[in-house]
């Protein structure tokens, strides 16, 4: 097993070290913020641990469209920063995980002059700024061009289509990179840790936050991790930690729902992904993109007051984007007995009072309470690396009160887990097919453990190697493999079958009821 990397740690060995060592920095949350600044962190050499109070990427991280893009939106909002970090974020993450950062190339149907309009300036602005990062030119195309990259796609109407080029990933997966990145540059991580109190230095609450009391959600043991400065990236629970320390704190943090659907890719075969306005009067961007085995279309964007656990895909949000995709696509006559699945993600926007979710500024903000507690919202999948960095600079003045003397980011210069300069892409494609050819694996298996593990993808072949029973697909038609199961559990802290289905493979995506039916063979693969 000497070819399996250190990964996340085990579980059990993280939980003793938090329950016994002091720390610098204590991050709570393990979504992409959070898993974000713990690398960064540890990075500059920071004694750093983070707890999750149920899976990495349970949250917002793993429900969103999956692009790491500039975002073209933004530019119509006239938010040029967002853009210009997230192209420039956008760049580098392609050269620190090209197996899991992917270009992809969008075609925008333009039914609209006013849109016509707006897009030739955003998509001229857009490449404005991220050509000073390496990025293909958007093309303008003529209808039957735009038509031979989506056959099917509405011509009734088309002014003309626009080309442009973004990047996508697997969300959750990339969390999982980052985090395996954080515990190699020496963090402790652990999931199924909810932080339910936070340690004042004395009681009452009014004196500087020093830890907090986590609670073991397998055990229901509940013990305490001392560290001299705490950061809270909770996302959309951001207030709930914060009022641990200021009861009677106002909201920092308005939640807004948006929604995707996943359909089968045989139903609307296209060259591309696609970006088009909805046909309601908000004309919202809806996202067509093809991800593994389906299509992810979306999404919505709506106020949310309910379960921030559990945000459930309404009937009529679903009604919205088949609506949306009809009318782009009036061949395929999409049905909700199309949609695979749906799934529904919280936004983690800041509270700008009035103004309508859609309006408010992806940037984030950086709160530090009377008491030193540093609480970190908004932003993006795309910028996490940018978000950590500010954090952390922003907080050197806090640590040195408390004698800890950061380095500088380095986040920019190191490759993430599962990729390394030794190694070109290609060479390790290479690589892993003939290793897979050897071993009887198909080459749509080979290429889905490059792209989802990288350089970890030889461990997952040792694996197979020394049991070939666990090349077995967990489910028919879909490249995720038992093997997959053996080395989550063994590197990557995973403990349920949800955390296999949903977060590191993606099963649920695309097939819930096969995720369900392998869920026996899984659980004993756990144990
Ligand atoms: C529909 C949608 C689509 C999106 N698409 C994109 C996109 O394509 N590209 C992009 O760049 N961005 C996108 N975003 C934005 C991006 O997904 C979010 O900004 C990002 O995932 C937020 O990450 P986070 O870590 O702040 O929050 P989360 O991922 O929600 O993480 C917070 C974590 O804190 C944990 N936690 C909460 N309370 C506690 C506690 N007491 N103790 C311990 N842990 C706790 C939670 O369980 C959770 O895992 C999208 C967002 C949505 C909603």
């Amino acid at each position: 097993m000497n070819k399996i990397a250190v990964g996340l740690g085990t579980r059990q060995h993280a939980l003793q070290q938090l329950a016994n060592e002091q720390f610098d920095l204590l991050v709570i949350g393990g979504g992409i913020t959070g898993v974000g600044i713990a690398q960064d962190a540890a990075a500059r050499g920071l004694k750093t641990a983070l707890v999750e109070q149920r899976d990495f990427a349970i949250g917002t991280s793993s429900r969103s469209s999956k692009l790491i893009h500039g975002g073209l939106r933004y530019l119509a909002q006239g938010d040029f920063r967002v853009t210009y970090e997230s192209c420039a974020e956008r760049a580098l993450l392609q050269e620190l995980a090209p197996h899991l950062v992917k270009p992809t190339s969008f075609l925008i149907p333009v039914y609209r002059w006013g849109y016509h309009l707006q897009l030739a300036i955003g998509l001229w602005l857009y490449d404005v700024v991220s050509r000073l990062k390496n990025s293909v030119p958007h093309q303008r195309l003529d209808i039957a061009t735009a038509a031979s990259y989506a056959p099917g796609l509405q011509t009734a109407g088309l002014h003309c289509g626009y080309l442009y080029h973004d990047c996508q990933t697997s969300d959750a997966r990339l969390v999982l990179e980052v985090a395996k990145s954080a515990v190699a540059q020496g963090a402790v991580v652990a999931n199924y840790l909810e932080v339910v109190n936070l340690l004042h230095q004395q009681a009452p609450n009014n004196s500087p936050v020093c830890g907090a009391l986590v609670r073991d959600f397998h055990s229901q043991a509940e013990f305490a991790i001392q560290a001299k400065v705490v950061v809270n990236a909770t996302g959309v629970w951001l207030d709930k930690v914060r009022q641990f320390d200021e009861p009677q704190t106002a909201a920092k943090v308005r939640p807004a729902k948006g929604v995707h659907i996943v359909i089968a890719a045989d139903r609307i075969p296209t060259k591309c992904a696609l970006l088009f306005e909805s046909s309601a009067n908000d004309h919202r961007s809806v996202f067509f993109i093809p991800w593994y085995e389906g299509i992810v279309i979306g999404t919505t964007d709506t106020e949310y007051q309910g379960d921030l656990a559990n945000p459930q895909a309404e009937d009529h949000d679903i009604a919205y984007i088949l609506h949306a995709v009809n009318q782009v696509f009036p061949q395929a006559q999409l049905t909700p007995q199309d949609v695979k699945s749906s799934y529904a993600g919280l936004r983690p926007l800041i509270n700008e009072g009035n103004k309508s979710t859609k309006d408010i500024s992806r940037e984030h903000k950086i709160f530090i309470s009377p008491h030193g507690l540093v609480s970190i919202a908004g932003g993006k999948l795309t910028t996490y690396r940018r978000m950590a960095q500010n954090l952390l600079d922003e907080i050197t003045p806090l640590l040195r009160q408390k004698g800890i003397n950061p380095g500088a980011s380095r986040t920019d210069q190191l490759y993430l887990s599962g990729f390394s300069t030794e190694l070109a892409l290609t060479t390790l494609e290479n690589s892993v097919l003939t290793q897979a050819k050897e071993l009887n694996l198909p080459a749509p298996i080979a290429q889905h453990l490059v792209a989802d593990y990288g350089t970890q993808a030889v461990a997952i072949l040792e694996l197979i190697r020394q049991n070939p029973r666990l090349a077995t697909p967990l489910v028919s038609d879909l490249p995720f493999i038992q093997a997959e199961v053996v080395y989550s559990a063994m590197v990557e802290q995973a403990t349920t079958i949800d955390d296999i289905v949903s977060r590191r493979t993606r099963i649920n995506f695309f097939d819930p009821v096969g995720g369900e039916k392998a869920a026996a063979v899984i659980k004993a693969l756990l144990e």
